[in-house]
């Protein structure tokens, strides 16, 4: 099958369940593993399954339709959505079991309205900004807002979070400012006995840096997929990348000294040239700057000029036994030899979260 692949997505599923394993081991806690972005673009069809095989309970998405997809592959694992959500939602998540976030008394009126003509119960978990200035009620608000969320018939409050906006940073200040502002609203709530079952805070970064701030469960994205949170937190020793770009050497030839190559003609051979052909562009995920790198044949070859839309031209003189139909890999390893996702993002002018989600829907995702 891979052999009539020319342009295509490895995913290392072992190493997926590998790194949750890693998280609960480092955490003690239960590992809500974040899929959102179809799983940060390695695949929810393959990633879900393997995750509930490796016994993740908790996953959290960004929106209704990403948790409605996560149904599709298995029906026993708990379904978080992290982002908003409209009240037109309620009954289809009523009856696949996902839980929706709360932030504000609207929103939270008009899903009470809803479970209770249906004469149900929606899950919630409210979520208390402490500090990343983006959904949430602030914490003076917040134990008012968790008394009377508590009080709607048809919700049940069964989770309080909060997400960091620096825990990846050297400097922990603003994050234990964070803490702080949540440690408070949370112990507020259990002394009136109004603390939810599920407190969770802490995204991949607060995993390594914050111990303090794991409470009951955390959140995994990004190191789930063998990623760093950032330069400053890089990850433990232990974790695995799990997604390789590929696509196939499709054309090979010698051009003249002179000749223009690709839009543009950015690069201008200085000699007779060997260049070849790959199947692989900007409509996949990669990005159209200069200075691109690739292997072929376990090597680093330099890109030439600027990423087509579904093609790249590589510089071959130094791998002469390259031939069409030969392997090549954007990011990932090869024979020994690597590119990472972080390597490629700082090319890029971006991190590696941007360049895992940006691989694009049309690349097959091949499960190893
Ligand atoms: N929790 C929330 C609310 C998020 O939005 C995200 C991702 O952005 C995460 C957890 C996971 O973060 P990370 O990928 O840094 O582990």
């Amino acid at each position: 099958m891979e052999e009539a692949l020319t342009t295509w997505l490895e995913v290392d599923l072992g190493a997926i369940q590998h790194n949750y394993r890693l998280l609960q081991t480092i955490s003690r806690r239960p590992v809500m593993a974040v899929i959102k972005a179809n799983a940060y673009g390695h695949g929810i069809s393959g990633v879900v399954p393997a995750l509930i095989r490796a016994g993740a309970d908790w996953c959290g998405v960004a929106r209704i339709e990403e948790a409605l997809d996560v149904r599709r592959f298995g029906s026993e694992i708990r379904v978080l959505v992290l982002g908003y959500t409209n009240p037109g939602w309620v009954d289809e998540a009523i009856a696949r079991d996902i839980r929706f976030t709360v932030f504000d008394p609207a929103t939270a009126e008009a899903y009470a309205m809803r479970a209770q003509a249906l004469g149900r119960v929606l899950r919630v978990h409210i979520k208390v900004d402490t500090g990343m200035g983006r959904l949430g009620v602030l914490p003076d608000e917040a134990v008012e807002f968790v008394r009377w969320v508590t009080g709607l018939r048809g919700l049940e409050v069964e989770g309080l979070y909060t997400h960091f906006a620096r825990a990846d940073e050297s400097d922990p200040g603003p994050t234990l400012e964070q803490i702080r502002r949540f440690d408070e609203v949370v112990h507020a709530l259990t002394t009136l006995g109004l603390r939810p079952r599920w407190v969770h805070a802490s995204n991949s970064a607060a995993i390594f840096n914050f111990p303090q701030a794991r409470y009951d469960l955390v959140r995994a994205g990004i190191a789930l997929y063998g990623l760093h949170p950032s330069p400053e937190t890089p990850l433990p020793t232990g974790f695995r990348p799990a997604m390789t770009l590929k696509a196939r050497l499709i054309s090979l030839k010698i051009l003249p000294p002179g000749s223009g190559v690709g839009y543009g003609h950015r690069y201008v051979t200085r000699g007779r040239e060997r260049i070849g052909v790959v199947a692989a562009g900007y409509a996949d995920g990669m990005r159209r700057v200069l200075g691109n790198e690739v292997l072929i044949r376990g090597q680093r070859v330099p890109v030439l000029g600027t990423p087509c839309m579904d093609q790249i031209i590589i510089q071959l003189d130094g791998v002469k036994e390259a031939v069409p139909g030969d392997e090549v890999v954007i990011f990932g390893c090869q024979g020994g030899a690597c590119i990472s996702v972080e390597e490629v993002a700082q090319r890029w002018g971006t991190i590696n979260y941007e360049v895992a989600t940006s691989m694009m829907a049309r690349l097959p995702r091949i499960y190893i």
